[in-house]
């Protein structure tokens, strides 16, 4: 297919308002949103209480949660049985005073974001797209954008699991230290989350502007200005002609006033219209820009909810470096680009601040992420993979835990630290392994 045929193909994928089915294209199966994955069996049993959760995890003797099925990887598969909260979805308890928000797993940031903002109050961030439930994002360390964000499971301060033997456990930040901390960004290898408690703060405007043609000697001299003009900042590139296509800054509206919008950016021009991160595609399916202001979740997310996200039919990628070598990482992608172009869509760069979070990939160190979305080639992206991973290996790149990568079991075990101890914390909760699967043996119980 030519550039122009696909590009075609993608916009009219991308205009499609209805949200991929549970049993997505062509497949009779049940996969994963992109599509990339049929999962190992279509066994699929949907909870409507906490009862029917213990019941079910008592009787099964391996299951796995599916969130929202927003992995790109078989992080979420099982070959024996599924089980879906996606009924539990209510806010049960919003506290002002404590300034937090308990809800149940299944409820999604779409649902959440503009129930929390109609009574006044806000999350810190969110990823590029609303569509995701809030236990399978932060089990992942899904993230947005910001140098003083850290990733969504930072705002967890409390979790309440169903252990493998069917019974209840509450963690909380204050009361559970180090054994919180190591359950957070738990994998799905712990037990069922069935409540999550989330820091919330005042709700807030933002506007966002975008800019276009960023050239890349801008990146290497000014990176540290161009990603803290804003409260989220996101460079978008497809690696060709020594420029970044696009930046995206999402400022708060503090006072009245926001970023001041001039007419170039380090050289980059602002945008004269609404853009999609993949300029041949239509808009209509990205968050307002042009510095309309807006609610925090309409203006966080890239992606509009009720729309498909990003491009649609697409697999994707994406490393976290320590931010000290940002511009050397970026440099050395950039070197790859005659390898990558034909099998990509586009990338982003975001920024992502430390936590203590055991298993995020931005544990004791600030990060900056570079993505990759790319077509639907598993072939040639599977072979580029290990190019890449060569080239970020001297920074000790991390991957997104719910995204392609080719990273060892063994590397994995030199970049997690905390490794031993998620282990342990596993084997205290689940010690016969009926949250298992093949992705938890290999990377993490087999490394
Ligand atoms: C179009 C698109 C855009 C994306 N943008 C971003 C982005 O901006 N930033 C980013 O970081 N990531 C992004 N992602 C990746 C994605 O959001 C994450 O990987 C996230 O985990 C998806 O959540 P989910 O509920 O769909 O998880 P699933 O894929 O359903 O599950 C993920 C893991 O969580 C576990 N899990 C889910 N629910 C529970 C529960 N109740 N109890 C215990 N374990 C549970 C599952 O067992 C599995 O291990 C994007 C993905 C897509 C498709």
């Amino acid at each position: 297919m030519n550039k122009r045929a696909f590009v075609k193909l993608l916009a009219l994928m991308a205009s499609n308002r209805v949200i991929a089915p549970m049993f997505a294209w062509g497949s009779e199966r049940l996969t994963n949103w992109a599509g990339n994955l049929v999962y190992g069996t279509d066994r699929l049993y949907s909870a409507n209480s906490s009862q029917q959760v213990r019941d079910y995890v008592k009787r099964e003797g391996k299951l796995k949660v599916l969130g929202t099925r927003h992995c790109f990887n078989d992080i979420a598969d099982s070959k024996y049985g599924f089980l879906s909260l996606k009924a539990m979805d209510e806010v049960v308890e919003l506290d002002p005073r404590a300034a937090t928000a308990t809800v149940d797993a299944g409820i999604t940031y779409g649902q959440l974001s503009p129930y929390l903002h109609g009574k006044g109050f806000a999350l810190h961030n969110l990823a590029s797209l609303p569509h995701i439930s809030v236990a399978g994002a932060c089990s992942t360390a899904t993230h947005g954008s910001g140098e003083k964000n850290g990733n969504l499971a930072t705002a967890v301060t409390g979790l309440e699991f169903i252990t493998a033997d069917g019974e209840l456990l509450k963690l909380s930040r204050q009361d559970n230290g180090e054994i919180f901390q190591g359950a957070v960004v738990g994998l799905g290898a712990i037990g069922v989350i069935t409540k999550v408690t989330l820091d919330v703060q005042p709700t807030f405007m933002m506007r966002q502007y975008v800019y276009e043609n960023l050239p890349l000697d801008a990146v290497k001299e000014h990176f540290d200005a161009i990603e803290s003009s804003g409260y989220s900042v996101s460079l978008f590139t497809d690696w060709q002609k020594q420029r970044m296509n696009e930046v995206w800054i999402k400022s708060r509206v503090e006072n009245g006033r926001a970023f001041d919008a001039g007419p170039t950016f380090f050289g980059a021009k602002l945008a004269t219209k609404n853009l999609h991160p993949i300029a041949e595609l239509s808009a209509e399916n990205c968050t307002e820009q042009m510095g309309v202001p807006g609610p925090w979740y309409e203006r966080l997310p890239h992606f509009r909810m009720g729309f498909t996200p990003s491009a649609g039919k697409e697999l994707q990628s994406e490393y976290f470096v320590p931010r000290q070598h940002a511009v050397e990482a970026i440099l050395a992608v950039e070197r790859l680009r005659d390898s990558i172009s034909p099998s990509l869509m586009i990338s982003e760069i975001r920024a992502v601040a430390a936590d203590t979070l055991w298993m995020s990939p931005c544990y004791n160190q600030a990060c900056v992420t570079i993505h990759f979305t790319w077509k639907p080639d598993w072939p040639a992206v599977s072979k580029l993979l290990p190019v890449i991973e060569r080239e970020l290996a001297p920074f000790k790149a991390r991957p997104h835990w719910g995204k392609l990568f080719s990273t060892s079991p063994a590397a994995l075990k030199t970049i997690y630290e905390r490794l031993p101890g998620f282990i342990e914390l596993c084997a205290k909760y689940d010690p016969h392994g009926k949250f298992r699967n093949e992705f938890l043996n290999k990377n993490i119980f087999g490394s």
